[in-house]
């Protein structure tokens, strides 16, 4: 079966050092033949594009073939801003900003369609909640909103400055958690409440894009992945093992799986799909009832062992 992304052009925002899954997704569309853009948030642009020139990525950039990975062209960007006119004066002279001038969402859009012509695959896979440690009930309107505006408008606006450029049939792919519709303990600052707007703008992006240019939009909802992001949270190796011991499939979830099925749902494979938020998770999802909570130990379980 042909996935058909050679010399497709895919633009991956939100990639800054080899952990997490927008490199892996970045790295899965270049082995299908993709030529790869990425958008890395500018307060660490330099210091990826130093780690990546010094060979730090390396061994992750290793593909299947043994050839490296690589990029066309990385930009910095910032999704909290649409235009560079509305980037605050502090920002614009903080030092990790000060030497760039196009991280604005319009701007970069502009850049990157210059660069490469059109864009044909892209991908969000960002999100930020300064109160993040915080419960919902503690978590400030200014933190909430921020949550909201970086995890989850970031998607709006990246669509509406990328999607009149990108042709018809063109795919987009977005990035969520299943706190959009579970109560999950600690992901707290707004994120579950960013989480379920972006899954519900997915859909309703994907009637208004899907009519307009005919193009689709979809979202991964991944299990629990030890990226940059994931570690700011303070849970992550706790959330690993509680899906290790309770999901259907006994095994860490692997980037690389979310990122198969990412290349799945931006390729001609999926052309009838859009609209739909996909859980790659082990099927964790799919569980009613945690097996290894102390207060099923008397029980034995239903499928043995
Ligand atoms: P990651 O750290 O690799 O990716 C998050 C990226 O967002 C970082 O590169 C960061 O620099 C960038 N970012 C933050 N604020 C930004 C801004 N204002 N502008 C531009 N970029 C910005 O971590 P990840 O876990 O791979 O996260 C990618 C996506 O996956 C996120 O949407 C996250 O919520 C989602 N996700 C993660 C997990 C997990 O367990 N790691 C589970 C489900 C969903």
């Amino acid at each position: 079966m042909q996935r058909d992304l050679k010399k497709k052009r895919a633009f991956i925002a939100g990639v800054g050092d080899d952990q997490g899954f927008g490199f892996a997704i970045a790295k899965a569309l270049y082995e299908e033949g993709a030529d790869v853009y990425l958008g890395v948030w500018t307060p660490i642009y330099k210091i990826f594009m130093n780690s990546w020139n010094a060979g730090k990525f390396d061994q992750a950039r290793t593909c299947k073939n043994g050839e490296l990975f690589s990029f066309i062209k990385a930009y910095p960007m910032d999704a909290l801003y649409d235009t560079m006119e509305t980037v605050p004066q502090s920002v614009r002279e903080n030092k990790r900003y000060a030497h760039e001038n196009h991280y604005a969402i319009k701007e970069l859009s502009e850049e990157v369609t210059r660069d490469a012509g059109t864009i044909d695959i892209l991908i969000h896979s960002l999100a930020n909640a300064p109160e993040v440690k915080k419960p919902l009930l503690d978590t400030s309107r200014e933190g909430y909103l921020s949550a909201l505006s970086s995890s989850s408008y970031s998607l709006i606006s990246l669509v509406q400055h990328f999607a009149p450029k990108m042709p018809k049939n063109s795919a987009i792919l977005s990035l969520s958690y299943i706190a959009s519709k579970r109560a999950i303990p600690k992901y707290g600052g707004g994120m579950s409440s960013a989480k379920a707007a972006l899954e519900s703008d997915v859909r309703t992006l994907a009637y208004e894009i899907g009519k307009k240019w005919g193009q689709r939009i979809n979202c991964i909802s991944a299990g629990p992945l030890r990226s940059r992001a994931a570690k700011a949270i303070g849970m992550i190796d706790d959330m690993i093992l509680y899906a290790r011991n309770n999901a259907p499939l006994e095994k860490d979830l692997d980037a690389k799986e979310v990122a198969e099925a990412a290349v799945f749902l931006v390729s001609p494979l999926s052309s009838a799909i859009t609209g739909v938020t996909l859980f790659v998770d082990n099927g964790l999802h799919a569980m009613g009832i945690a097996e290894d909570s102390a207060s099923l130990q008397k029980t034995p379980s239903a499928i043995g062992s």
